[in-house]
């Protein structure tokens, strides 16, 4: 992005080094006005023709909350409400436990899920939102099991100061909203996802008001500190991790470093089953979903949720990048049915293999590619 007085010097430039060059966006203030007003009236729209519900818009931090509320409210004995800490401006930071049975039982799996570490990427609470609707509240015939046999732990909203700052002041917010790091005076926050305690601070990292500081140290963020808490302690039982952001269609796995987790054969089996079941039901404007190592098919990067979760024993650890369909971060509300319902039908495969590979645990032992009856 250039302000309109520096357009004439950075194409002059541009062109005198001879870099190719387009122009996607000729207005960006303008184009997110526009779409902000687009936004009111399908709200208005939708609310007159009927109940609005929070998977389907782009809830604020206390519509998500409410709704949160209301499902532990209503479904006690399979919903657990659990307020695991706040966010850097004191937002509490809640998820839900889903479990068959009030307490989490040993011999299943936990599926954990989390959305929202990056604040701009809106589409991506209403799908742990459509999760949470579809194990509870229209938990269909079909989908019994996956609730009868794993438990659930999703997140919603990992970023809250980020996204209220997304929706008040600067809709393109990716970062945390912490101030004072001894690093960073003059810039706010830091990218979460670069802040886990892996490889901290190697690759794919920038300055400290770049969208890819990772912050003074690991951890230094109250939000990524609530994922590594979660993760300690159902050390051992969480079988899949599902970090999810947008946008791009890409499932991504370990290592950030180009190195590959002695799993990988198994991590892109699940991963490429889940990709195929979600394009089996892509629009014509999506791509195909892209599946791999993170840094040999996107870019190199450190620190990060999926490869924290990795590096701690769990089997299967994901980024997922949802479809953007051109609009990048702004995918326009119209969309979100859409994606909710494609992205509940590849969550539901990897939730399947992910108990498949639970129940031979002994087989695929965490962290190893090679089952010892499968050797011969
Ligand atoms: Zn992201």
């Amino acid at each position: 992005m250039l302000a309109p007085e520096h357009r004439i010097s950075a194409l002059d430039q541009l062109d005198s080094k001879g870099i190719m060059h387009y122009l996607h966006i000729a207005d960006v203030a303008k184009t997110l006005e526009k779409q902000d007003e687009e936004m009111q009236m399908w709200r208005q729209t939708k609310s007159r023709n009927g109940k609005m519900v929070p998977f389907e818009d782009y809830p604020r931090y206390a519509e998500v909350d409410e709704y949160l509320e209301k499902i532990a409210a209503d479904y006690s004995d399979i919903v657990t409400l659990v307020n695991a800490g706040s966010s850097y401006e004191n937002r509490p930071i809640k998820y839900l436990k889903l479990s068959s049975q009030i307490t989490l039982h040993k011999s299943k799996p936990i599926y954990f899920m989390d959305a929202m570490i990056h604040a701009r990427e809106w589409v991506t609470t209403p799908v742990a939102l459509y999760t949470i609707h579809r194990l509870v509240e229209n938990l269909r015939d079909q989908d019994r099991d996956l609730l009868h046999d794993i438990d659930w732990i999703i997140l919603p909203l990992v970023n809250p100061d980020g996204y209220e700052y997304s929706h008040t002041d600067f809709r393109l917010w990716r970062r945390t909203r912490s101030i004072g790091s001894a690093l960073n005076s003059t810039c706010i926050g830091v990218d979460a996802n670069r802040n886990f305690d892996v490889e901290f601070n190697t690759v794919g990292v920038g300055l400290p008001c770049s969208d890819t500081f990772p912050g003074s140290e690991p951890f230094s963020e109250p939000e990524t500190a609530i994922i590594r808490d979660v993760m300690a302690e159902h050390d051992g039982r969480i079988q899949l991790y599902m970090n999810i952001h947008s946008h791009g269609n890409w499932i991504l796995y370990g290592f950030g470093n180009r190195t590959l987790p002695s799993n990988a054969v198994h991590l892109h089996h699940v991963a490429a089953s889940m990709g195929a079941a979600m394009d089996a039901l892509k629009l014509p404007a999506a791509g195909f979903y892209k599946v791999g190592n993170s840094a040999l098919i996107l870019y190199q990067t450190s620190g990060s949720a999926q490869d924290y979760g990795q590096a701690v024993g769990i089997p299967f650890s994901y980024t997922l990048e949802l479809p953007g369909y051109g609009w990048a971060f702004q995918v326009p509300p119209q969309f979100i049915e859409h994606i909710n319902a494609e992205t509940w039908e590849g969550i539901a495969v990897t939730a399947r293999l992910a108990r498949s590979y639970y129940r031979q645990r002994d087989n695929f032992l965490r962290g190893s590619s090679i089952a010892t009856d499968v050797r011969s």
